[in-house]
């Protein structure tokens, strides 16, 4: 007995930026590959976001092998406490590369608390200060740490001249205000597809169209259909949906102004 086919990847209308995988995680697929396949069903450009010290030349590394493809550098708060004064040098170097588009990703997360909160705490105003320093946005991550996270964005978002994203926005809507009153973007993904995430869906429902970036957060969290399989940035397309359904507008405008978005935070500068 056969389960019904699950739904093929519909191909919309006009191009679609990938913002926020981890390409350097796939265990099924190697990542060039995901990538031509992200490609052929209308993905146009893909960010893969640096996590931890071992990993930034990695995703340099592959960025460097599709003009398509670009990267970001930063130390995420799970991994925070290996960062030293060394890593901070590094990333100060190597954001000076035309493929790097941003600084990240990088945060707070007092859920899983992997690593101290005041180490995570110098770790992200590490960061931010190389961020305006180098007049590049930055990509955020931020789970049960609201307080905090408005705290830091009051005290540094005036300074930055590129803002950001919260990426995989679930945290409360205070947070959502205070960023999108600070000029960021909140980065939806697979998240709003589930049935037990409403408050996600709430979340999008009150953020402004031009204010949305579209994610998959791959390999992780994958949207329905296709539940259970490993994430790609190739099923983009049914967050794309999802995203239009929920803020009642069509599909292709959804695609138009979520593309705007993306272009205007990372790529103003690099084509
Ligand atoms: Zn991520």
């Amino acid at each position: 007995m056969s389960k019904k086919p699950k739904r093929e990847i519909p191909i919309l209308g006009s191009p679609i930026i990938e913002t926020h995988c981890h390409l350097d995680h796939l265990q099924e697929n190697d990542p060039l590959t995901t990538l031509k396949e992200a490609f052929n069903v209308g993905i146009e450009k893909v960010v893969t976001i640096a996590t931890n010290p071992d990993n930034l030349d990695v995703v340099l590394d592959l960025a460097n092998q599709d003009k398509n493809l670009f990267c970001t550098q930063g130390i995420h708060p799970h991994n925070a406490k290996d960062c030293t004064v060394d890593t901070i040098l590094k990333i100060d170097n190597q954001l000076k590369e035309s493929k790097v588009v941003a600084v990240g990703e990088i945060g707070l997360d007092y859920y899983y608390n992997k690593t101290p909160r005041e180490k995570q705490i110098d770790v992200f105003k590490e960061h931010l200060e190389l961020a305006i320093k180098h007049e590049l946005p930055v990509v955020i991550h931020s789970r049960d740490a609201e307080d905090d996270t408005i705290e830091i964005l009051n005290q540094y978002a005036p300074r930055m001249k590129k803002k950001g994203v919260i990426h995989s926005f679930t945290s409360e809507l205070r947070l959502a205000e205070c960023a999108i009153s600070h000029g960021f973007y909140l980065g939806y993904n697979g998240i709003i597809t589930f049935k037990n995430a409403q408050n996600v869906r709430d979340a999008l429902a009150i953020t402004p169209l031009n204010r949305i970036l579209t994610e998959t957060d791959s390999p992780y969290l994958t949207p329905i259909p296709y539940r259970g399989k490993e994430n790609a940035p190739k099923y983009l397309p049914f967050i794309l949906e999802k995203i239009a359904e929920i803020k009642n507008v069509s599909v292709d405008e959804a695609l138009k102004v979520t593309y705007q978005n993306a272009h205007d935070l990372f790529f103003r500068l690099t084509n």
